[in-house]
């Protein structure tokens, strides 16, 4: 088998790696991790998109987050180049930020900017990276209303997932996926969502360089601590890790269309 785990969200085009990207990337080869990087903007999303040209296990998304850079306005024309590059397997991350925007003209703004980036979605049949905080109920709202027109080109994967498993059976049944993050090494608040994931929909990440697993927390996050992810899911539901490796992969095929195994 050619990867064995799957960090399905990290920010390796982040200066936090800079200085050391070449051994960042050896630990990830050695632990056999396939590795989504996330673009956050544009110029974050052009890295992205460099970084998986130089390597053969890293692949990119493109788009731009709710919160990480207010000043730019999503433009499909900007995007548009990246979407020829067979690297690039989804959109985003792109979403809704209701923690870190408490005015109501700043969320009506993340609501448009989400909505352009879901149609450049569907017009490249690319699924989506959401990362969605503190805004779920208008996140549901907004993808089942674009499920009503597009179908099954709305489909993809609720990043960072921390919310209850009422809130993720919504995106269960619009056919997302959730990725969990190392949050759940250290607090055990979202044991009873990973309990409730079905197996076809569960997902791993680390969210690098950000919130990092026991361990290693406080420390920066990387690919190969999603190890430590993986192996406290399999705990959390009572699995087998192999089979659970197994399932997460096939998961991450079917979502990026990519052959992992
Ligand atoms: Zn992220």
């Amino acid at each position: 088998m050619k990867y064995e785990y799957v960090d399905i969200h990290c920010h390796l085009a982040f200066k936090r790696y800079k200085d050391d990207l070449d051994e960042v990337l050896k630990r990830m080869r050695e632990a056999k991790v396939f590795a989504v990087t996330i673009g956050t903007d544009l110029p974050h999303s052009k890295v992205a998109v460099e970084l998986a040209g130089k390597h053969d296990d890293i692949y990119a998304t493109v788009g731009l987050h709710p919160a990480d850079n207010e000043k730019e306005v999503f433009e499909t024309s900007n995007y548009e180049q990246f979407m020829r590059d067979s690297n690039v397997v989804m959109v985003g991350e792109c979403g809704l930020d209701y923690y870190h925007e408490k005015e109501e003209e700043g969320r009506k703004r993340q609501r448009d900017e989400f909505e352009k980036q879901i149609e450049f979605a569907v017009l490249h049949d690319k699924p989506l990276m959401l990362h969605i905080r503190d805004a779920h109920d208008d996140a549901i709202e907004i993808l089942s209303s674009k499920k009503k027109e597009h179908g099954e080109k709305i489909r993809g994967n609720s990043h960072f997932f921390t919310a209850s498993k009422e809130i993720a059976k919504k995106y269960y049944e619009l056919n997302f996926s959730t990725s969990f993050p190392g949050v759940i090494t250290f607090t055990k608040d979202y044991d009873e969502t990973v309990k409730y994931a079905p197996s076809d929909l569960i997902l791993s990440e680390t969210d690098a360089p950000y919130a990092a697993p026991v361990p290693y927390r406080g420390k920066r996050n990387e690919p190969s601590y999603v190890i430590e992810v993986v192996k406290r899911i399999a705990e959390i539901r009572g699995e087998n890790i192999e089979d659970l490796k197994r399932q997460i992969l096939e998961n991450a095929e079917k979502l990026t269309g990519l052959r992992l195994s």
